[in-house]
């Protein structure tokens, strides 16, 4: 019978090549084939000569040429892996996970022995564990607590031209490593031609190229601009799967909602097409996608039918998959971009640049001369598209980092050697914020507070709660919402039975808001010992749930390690309220006589997310987690506080007397010291008069 999964599963998800008649009847090539034939292969003796000559290499090839998958092997043939491991960062956890996957099969090993992965809450490596992909976040916490990253014989930072801010840390800190440890190799990799960029920071090292092997691809512009890029996308897509000779296509979209939805209604429409046409299997992929479902994109086609594969921007170069003839391009993705004004980052949909539009019609061209769609006017392409994308340190917030910075025990944040260094003014905010938590003091230096709040891979407000749960004797609690807001989508709300899925949603709804409510769900959850059925039975998704439950244990690690005391406070729902408003006081808001709600901290105007448990409402004082931007400025995770809390438990950052005005002034006067021991030419004061004018 169908499992409740199953049962819970859109149609399109239940597609399947296994009952398909012809699976299995396409010729494969052997692994070894497979990996013999990759443009690598022939450069391999070269390549390992480069290494041992050189300290620093930096390698550039095209996508899918065999950096990521061999490389490490090669390495690991070779004898490196003697001393110590052969790490290779990810930007993506997808990609670390898929990778140390594939490079397990082909090495002969169970996915966490000699091959092996580790990405935020999850750690699938090994004591024999000989090869390890990781995210750069990863290595970023590991080097918090070894900065000689001693486990190393060689770190290979993978996908160096996607620019995560980790990634950008990461650069300054192995290249201050590689001095400090001759015996140390540091491979840095890139599908791009920002090669010399590289090389000139790393103190000229050698590039190495892998010749790529590429098919010309025709490029397509639309007349004009699309109003509906998805409606557009979808029908670019039957297009060419009715009129195209075989080949397999690539989509990308922006995020995980929008994919679903266009796998959904794809598959309606195909459905409506009838039997004549032949079979399209449609295949996401993005971040949250559970594991199973991931590695189906690497199934060939049935034949004589074909597949679509609908990405994220984790198909441009992360992830490469053959046999794609055709792309299509809408030409954005989503970006984390630092609002100012509220000093978070929001993720957004903006414009790709000019480099991540060739590098998708580039994955056209890996098996044969392919065909890009791009959805934008030639126009668009040229005036109005970035040649590049900006570095996403230049771009985010920056708390977490300089809290790990500073915990690592470098101060000096304006000299720290960045390949692009962040604005000064995120740098202030950074450091404003920290102190308002408690985490730097006058001097900027940092606490015991602030030290203990590096130790968790959480946001910096985040972390303050789960330590300061231990003083309001709910650390319990507190762990659950945490685990719980960490994850994605814990309600679940198919469409044709979107009223049932609420009714159900709202048995859960606390009168205290979101966080209580997730709390809620997850106690009941647990009462049912944690069973499936009783997920489906209540429209909440059971993976989330067992995501959060990972979560909360490797949480509970970290707290036992710092002897930090799990306990509960049973009902006491005003102590776990408090706890949270201790970390994310900055995100108060009350409610406006004309409409939804004004920020304390920036008197910008946001409203509760229709999701929310107080849709509708409007209690006076609210506190959110986060913001996200839809068609107006929504909070999601709602919670009800009291006023007086805030100015008990944020004293520097509001003042005593009237918690609705901040004394700004004065929070400045506190922290300037910090800036005025750099002297700084560019300094944010100096850059503040400059635009004043
Ligand atoms: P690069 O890092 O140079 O972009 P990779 O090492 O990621 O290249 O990929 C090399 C080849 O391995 C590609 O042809 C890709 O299709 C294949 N490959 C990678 N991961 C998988 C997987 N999980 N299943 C099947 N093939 C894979
Ligand atoms: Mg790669």
């Amino acid at each position: 019978g169908i499992s409740e999964q199953a049962a819970d599963m859109p149609e399109w998800k239940k597609q399947s090549f296994g009952s398909h008649p012809t699976f299995g009847k396409v010729t494969k090539l052997s692994l070894t084939q497979q990996r013999e034939s990759l443009p690598i292969f022939r450069l391999k003796k070269e390549l390992l000569a480069a290494v041992l000559d050189n300290q620093i290499l930096v390698v550039i090839g095209e996508t899918g040429s065999g950096k990521t998958t061999q490389m490490t092997q090669y390495l690991a043939e070779a004898g490196y892996c003697q001393t110590g491991m052969i790490g290779c960062t990810q930007p993506r956890r997808v990609a670390a996970m898929s990778v140390a996957k594939r490079v397990a099969e082909e090495y002969g090993c169970r996915l966490g022995q000699e091959v092996g992965y580790a990405i935020r809450f999850e750690d699938c490596t090994g004591p024999e564990t000989k090869i390890k992909y990781m995210t750069d976040g990863m290595l970023l916490r590991e080097a918090l607590v070894d900065s000689m990253m001693e486990k190393y014989s060689v770190i290979m930072l993978d996908e160096a031209h996607e620019r995560t801010i980790h990634t950008d840390v990461l650069f300054g800190l192995v290249k201050q490593l590689v001095r400090r440890r001759p015996d140390f190799k540091l491979i840095v990799t890139s599908a791009t031609l920002d090669a010399e960029k590289f090389s000139t920071y790393f103190y000229n090292a050698p590039i190495f190229t892998i010749p790529g092997r590429t098919f010309p691809v025709d490029i397509f512009y639309t007349r004009e601009t699309e109003s509906d890029y998805l409606d557009a996308a979808l029908i670019c897509v039957m297009q060419i799967h009715v009129n195209e000779p075989p080949g397999d296509i690539l989509l990308f979209l922006t995020g995980q909602e929008e994919i679903d939805t266009a796998c959904q209604i794809l598959f309606e429409r195909m459905k409506k097409l009838g039997p004549k046409v032949p079979e399209l299997v449609i295949l996401p992929i993005y971040s949250t996608l559970p594991s199973e479902m991931q590695s189906r994109i690497f199934e060939p086609a049935p034949l004589g039918g074909r597949k679509v594969i609908i990405a994220t921007n984790i198909a441009e170069t992360s992830i490469t998959v053959d046999g794609i003839y055709y792309v299509v391009d809408p030409g954005f993705s989503k970006q984390k971009v630092f609002n100012p004004k509220g000093g978070m980052d929001s993720l957004v949909v903006v414009p790709i640049s000019q480099a991540a539009a060739k590098q998708r019609s580039g994955r056209a061209g890996r098996t044969g001369p392919g065909k890009c769609y791009r959805l934008y006017t030639e126009v668009a392409y040229k005036n109005e598209m970035l040649s590049a994308s900006v570095p996403e340190i230049q771009r985010t917030n920056l708390g977490n980092t300089v809290l790990m910075l500073k915990a690592m025990g470098i101060p000096d944040l304006l000299n720290f050697d960045f390949m692009d260094p962040p604005p000064t003014q995120t740098l202030y905010m950074a450091l404003e914020s920290l102190y308002a938590l408690g985490a730097l003091d006058d001097e900027g230096l940092l606490t015991k507070l602030g030290r203990k709040m590096a130790e968790f891979p959480l946001e910096p407000a985040q972390s303050k709660v789960v330590i300061a749960s231990v003083d309001f004797g709910c650390s319990d609690e507190i762990l659950t919402i945490t685990a719980m807001l960490s994850v994605q989508s814990v309600f679940y709300r198919p469409k044709e039975r979107a009223a049932q899925a609420d009714q159900k949603k709202a048995k859960f709804h606390q009168a205290e808001g979101d966080h209580l409510t997730l709390l809620a769900v997850y106690e009941a959850w647990k009462n049912s010992k944690f069973s499936n059925p009783w997920c489906f039975d209540n429209f909440v998704q059971a993976r989330s749930l067992r995501r959060a439950q990972d979560v909360r244990k490797q949480l509970i690690t970290i707290m036992d390690r710092y002897k930090l005391e799990v306990i509960s406070a049973g009902k006491n729902y005003t102590r776990i309220r408090k706890a949270i408003c201790s970390g994310y006081f900055a995100h108060a808001a009350k409610v406006d006589p004309q409409e939804g709600y004004v920020t304390l901290a920036e008197q910008q105007t946001v409203y509760i997310h229709p999701s929310s448990s107080l849709f509708n409402k409007n209690p006076e004082w609210v506190l959110y987690h986060e913001l996200v931007l839809t068609t107006k400025e929504y909070m999601r995770e709602v919670m009800v506080i009291d006023p007086r809390w805030l100015v008990e438990l944020a004293p520097q950052f509001f003042s005593s007397c009237d918690p609705r005005k901040l004394s700004r002034r004065k929070r400045q006067q506190k922290i300037e010291p910090l800036f005025d021991r750099y002297e700084e030419p560019n300094s944010w004061r100096i850059s503040r008069q400059h635009r004043r004018k």
